[in-house]
């Protein structure tokens, strides 16, 4: 589902009828916000670019909204208008390749957050000019997950681990008590390496790389996180950026905006940011640990360096 796999481990005497309806949750979400979905509100909100408005679900508007603010915090890192890029690009399609300077440069043009117009008291957005279109690809899993815990919570669940993907939600502990081990992918190994682990409970651990959708022409490659300011893949230093955090939907925004804002900008904004923290890893090895969790990151792999904040 949502373009990955989704895996959910729920414990407790209701966990079987708590997971059905967690699955139903993620279906109706997905079938909201996919641009792959023709029958979904961002499919029709796109359609209707430059010419009106599309009324939207409270989910669709919430995630619209929120993305916007975002865009504003991370000076356009965050662009949910970045869609004909992603298009143009294909990447993890069968439509792949690497477009042209020229076209680049003409699908750029359509890409501004500033032309998603909100109106609240309507629930209806809009997009400014025709071919402009929205791809909430960047956050729409950090939702889903939130959204995941409040289905759950609502069955009288206290303990699961959701994974869609690389967005992981620990909610509550272990059954017997003791806190979630989540690993930290190694973001130059195969999946279910890891450079170390952190131990939580009750939070999101959101991790964006270059490792997840990519193809690779001439020995370079080419991922699927792109920089709005460029329209080419994100290349800033960073490899993986890994959020924890409350909700899933901050822990979504800001992996994905900071892995385009690269160390030192990333760095920043996320201690400036109470109750959330980063591991960032440089494509130099380097692994940077904010302070709120520099006493719970253990380090596994000796090819990386830890650089303590
Ligand atoms: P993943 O899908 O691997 O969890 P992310 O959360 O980092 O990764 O989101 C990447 C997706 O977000 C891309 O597949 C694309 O749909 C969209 N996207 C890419 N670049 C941006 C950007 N600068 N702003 C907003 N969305 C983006
Ligand atoms: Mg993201």
């Amino acid at each position: 589902m949502m373009g990955t796999i989704v895996q959910l481990k729920v414990y407790g005497k209701n966990a079987e009828q708590a997971t059905k309806k967690a699955l139903e949750r993620i279906s109706d979400i997905e079938n909201k916000m996919s641009v792959n979905i023709e029958t979904s509100e961002i499919t029709k909100l796109n359609a209707k670019a430059g010419v009106s408005g599309e009324k939207l679900s409270v989910d669709t508007y919430s995630v619209i909204e929120k993305a916007v603010q975002y865009s504003k915090l991370t000076d356009g890192a965050l662009d949910a208008t970045i869609e004909p890029i992603v298009k143009l690009w294909g990447i993890g399609t069968d439509k792949e390749r690497i477009p042209s300077k020229g076209e680049i440069e003409e699908k750029l043009k359509l890409v501004d957050y500033k032309d998603i117009l909100l109106d609240k008291k309507k629930s209806t957005v809009q997009l400014k000019r025709t071919r402009q279109a929205i791809d909430l690809g960047a956050i729409a899993k950090g939702y889903t997950a939130d959204e995941i815990k409040k289905v759950l919570l609502a069955n009288k669940i206290s303990s699961a681990l959701i994974n869609l993907g690389g967005n992981v939600f620990a909610i509550g502990s272990k059954p017997d008590g003791t806190s979630w081990n989540i690993g930290i992918q190694n973001p130059l190994d195969t999946r279910g390496q890891y450079i170390g682990t952190i131990s939580v409970t009750d939070k999101s651990v959101v991790t964006s790389g270059n490792y997840e959708r990519f193809f690779i022409v001439d020995g370079k490659r080419y991922h699927h996180i792109f920089d709005p300011k460029t329209g080419y893949p994100s290349e800033a230093g960073l490899i993986s950026t890994t959020i924890v955090s409350d909700k899933s939907i901050d822990g979504d925004a800001l992996s994905t905006s900071t892995y385009i804002m690269g160390l030192s900008k990333g760095l920043k904004l996320i201690e400036s940011i109470k109750g959330v923290d980063a591991i960032f890893i440089t494509k130099d090895k380097k692994v940077y640990v904010t302070p709120g969790l520099k006493d719970n990151f253990k380090m596994t792999n000796k090819e990386f360096t830890y650089e303590k904040r």
